[in-house]
């Protein structure tokens, strides 16, 4: 009997679909397809290679509107951050489209008399990618765009959450060109997950998610002798000076806690007022975000939409109960916006008087809830940031020159902002933590993404 999975609407709770999830027969056909088309497209000129994604950013761009509104339909985030991860997704293809230069070797003649050394990239094989349902439009393509046009060919298993936006990539990137078994996606859950690991012809694995089953990628894969790079969960800690600008730090915050209700894995999740900065900082941030509207994210202008499934909401619900009970004062209580038996809403959070010890101070929430930690000096706020066993993402919020630099000098995080809510690298540049925030060594997208997705080959060449 064939398994399927519900997607819902979290706006309204009802389910859009059905999807059935593949088996490991079917993740062995996909492969194999993959394995098949492999050759040819790995022999195609890098220039060629790069024309199907040229064609597919032109159909994302005249489709922008449709991929967005598909994405704020199954993921409930407002269709502003919709457009804005839509945005996001087209710039990979922009950047992957550049692949004959990014691929380019070096080279130096004479390096031995007579003797001509120089690098090339070759691709690898079939890659797989496991994404998570937070960022159905963006995450996949911090991978395929770049695989395929380093000449590889790709099975992507999105989130069994949200399978209809990057199914409709898929299709434009078919309607653009991409030859037959060089790209496919494989819906499913575990089972899926472990075929595409322990498949012999499946070379590398590149995976975004909870930091668990990130750990569980890495070690599975890594064992079988696979490439991996896998990017897991986060608790970003922002910290204010008391000379920063406090209006647009504010803004800043809400936008990072708030955004996506939470569900990013670079959502500020611990303010870290530093002395002083406590007192005005709190005091506009309460009023601020009092003023957010929770709604159905699909309505132009919602502050703020729903999580992702019931479950999810049941989840965050059960933290806030926890930060209550462990003795955290709430300031901003998100319970009282979610409403019973409709879409899956939680209302922005806050907690003040949270010591580093609670639950809610050390583990990853994934919603909007924002755990305040005072400390009296920044030496102290640095070693908050790292006694957290994550390494995502941090800002500090300052005018000072002295204390920004030495903030992103200390901390052992892998990306830091200077008054910046969301410090997202964008595609030319790597995006990954620390810690256990990352298991791998090259990161997502930019050069990194070259090199991940080929082998290396060094030429010597003498000519008698
Ligand atoms: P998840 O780990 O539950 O699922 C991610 C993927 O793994 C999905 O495709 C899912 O089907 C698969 N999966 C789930 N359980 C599995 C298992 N036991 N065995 C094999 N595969 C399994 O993550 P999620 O809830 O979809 O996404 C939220 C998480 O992703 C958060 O922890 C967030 O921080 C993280 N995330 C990290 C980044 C980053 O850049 N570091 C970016 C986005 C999201």
């Amino acid at each position: 009997m064939v398994r399927t999975h519900p997607v819902y609407n979290p706006a309204t709770g009802e389910p859009i679909t059905q999807i059935p999830y593949a088996t490991t027969a079917d993740v062995d056909l996909a492969v194999k397809a993959a394995h098949k088309a492999y050759p040819a497209w790995k022999d195609t000129p890098v220039v060629d290679r790069v024309q199907p994604l040229y064609r597919f950013k032109a159909l994302l761009d005249k489709n922008a509107e449709e991929l967005a509104q598909i994405l704020t339909r199954e993921n409930g985030k407002t269709i502003d951050d919709a457009r804005m991860e839509i945005k996001r997704a087209i710039q990979m293809v922009e950047v992957a489209c550049g692949m004959p230069s990014l691929m380019m070797g070096d080279s130096l003649n004479d390096v031995s008399r007579g003797i001509d050394s120089r690098t090339v990239r070759e691709p690898i094989g079939v890659c797989a990618g496991i994404t998570p349902f937070n960022f159905p439009g963006m995450v996949p393509l911090w991978m395929y765009p770049f695989a395929i046009a380093c000449g590889n060919t790709f099975v992507l298993k999105p989130s069994e959450k949200v399978p209809l936006t990057p199914k409709r990539f898929g299709e434009f990137l078919v309607e653009a060109g991409i030859p037959e078994g060089v790209f496919q996606i494989v819906n499913g859950d575990k089972e899926a997950v472990d075929a595409l690991l322990h498949h012999p012809l499946v070379k590398a694995v590149s995976f975004v998610g909870s930091t668990p089953i990130a750990k569980y990628i890495y070690t599975t894969a890594a064992a079988q002798g696979k490439r991996v790079q896998a990017l897991g969960g986060a608790k970003n800690h922002l910290v204010v000076m008391p000379d920063a600008d406090m209006p647009k730090t504010v803004e800043a915050i809400i936008s990072s806690a708030f955004g996506a209700a939470g569900e990013r894995c670079l959502a500020g999740s611990v303010l870290v007022p530093v002395g002083e900065a406590a007192g005005p900082l709190l005091q506009l941030l309460e009023a601020k975000t009092r003023e957010i509207t929770v709604g159905d994210g699909s309505k132009e202008g919602m502050g703020m939409g729903p999580v992702v499934t019931g479950e999810h909401r049941k989840k965050i619900l059960g933290y806030i109960d926890k930060g209550v009970e462990e003795g955290a004062k709430i300031l901003c209580d998100g319970r009282t916006r979610a409403k019973e038996g409709t879409g899956f809403f939680v209302g922005p959070t806050i907690f003040d008087e949270v010591r580093p010890d609670m639950t809610i101070a050390k583990e990853e929430i994934f919603g909007p809830v924002l755990s305040v930690i005072r400390t009296k000096t920044l030496d102290e706020a640095i070693a908050l940031v790292n006694a957290s066993e994550f390494g995502n993402t941090t800002s500090i919020f300052t005018q000072n020159g002295k204390s920004a630099r030495e903030y992103q000098s200390k901390v052992e995080v892998g990306m830091v902002g200077v008054n910046i809510g969301v410090a997202a690298p964008m595609a030319f540049f790597p995006f990954a933590g620390w810690k256990n925030s990352f298991f791998g060594d090259l990161h997502a997208h930019g050069k990194d993404a070259v090199y991940f997705y080929t082998e290396q080959k060094v030429l010597m060449t003498r000519w008698f």
